[in-house]
């Protein structure tokens, strides 16, 4: 797999711990789609531990009894550069075709957020979704707009904060107070839009998400410029709008 370019999985100490006494059993972890985990009468138990992800920990910002933890990452950081991980996963894109040299910088920064960051699947991407049309819908300042129409105007905002999940979903109950927050919070640049997807399926095949919830992050000229994988913690997701030039 191009992420460790030939370097043996087993030999990277990374995947999840279940603490049993904290699980509360609620089957988030089972969401993971390498078949990680496996269920049993006494829950869930780690059971192909190598198919963990290197450097993701979605299913521990999605665990309801806060159970999983995972390794230091710092130390798969040291054997990525011990051995020079990083320069070999770009040689091996770029000799399958997948990279040219004007994406390297811009992949560079996807693999780097996708493997290291610890708070879930984050990463930037190219995706564009200005698609305006004289059906556009767009926020009232200051409050979330719950819709199922995919086609937002995003040109009177600085950054449009799209929450892509179900309102019975646990995890994506626990973002809807953060949600209405920050729609009031940041009422003049930022606008915040709900999708149900239980509801919808269509505004999670436009925005390509795998698992619920997932926050878009989208500048005003319709560009992803971030985007969050799981429940995301209030001052995370502040820190992303902040940095993307949106004030109180
Ligand atoms: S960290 Fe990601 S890949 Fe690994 S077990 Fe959890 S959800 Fe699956
Ligand atoms: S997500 Fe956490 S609490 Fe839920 S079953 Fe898995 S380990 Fe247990």
């Amino acid at each position: 797999m191009a992420w460790l370019a030939g370097y043996p999985r087993e030999k990277i100490d990374w995947s999840p711990t279940i603490d049993a006494e904290k699980c509360v059993k609620c089957a988030m972890c089972m969401n993971c789609g390498r078949n990680v985990f496996a269920w049993t009468k006494n829950g869930a138990e780690v059971v192909r531990p190598n198919n963990c992800v290197v450097g993701c920990s979605t299913c521990a910002n999605l665990c309801l009894g806060e159970a999983i933890t995972f390794p230091d990452l710092h130390k798969v950081r040291e054997i990525y550069r011990k051995n020079g991980i990083w320069s070999k996963v770009k040689r091996q894109l770029k000799a399958e075709g997948k990279l040219t040299l004007s994406k390297i910088s811009m992949v560079g920064i996807v693999l780097a957020l996708t493997l290291f960051s610890v708070a879930g699947s984050v990463g930037m991407a190219a995706n564009t979704y200005a698609d305006q049309s004289k059906t556009s819908v767009r926020a009232t300042k200051g409050v979330v707009l719950v819709t199922n129409n995919l086609d937002v105007d995003f040109s009177a905002f600085k950054v449009t904060f799209i929450e892509i999940g179900a309102d019975r979903c646990i995890p994506c109950k626990k973002m809807q107070p953060i949600m209405k927050e920050i729609a009031a919070e940041f009422a003049e640049d930022v606008q915040v839009v709900f999708y149900d997807v239980w509801k919808d399926p269509e505004p999670g095949r436009k925005y390509g998400i795998q698992l619920i919830p997932t926050q878009v992050f989208v500048d005003a000229d319709g560009n992803e410029v971030y985007r969050h994988v799981g429940f995301f913690p209030k001052e995370e997701l502040v820190a992303v709008l902040v940095k993307q030039g949106a004030k109180k």
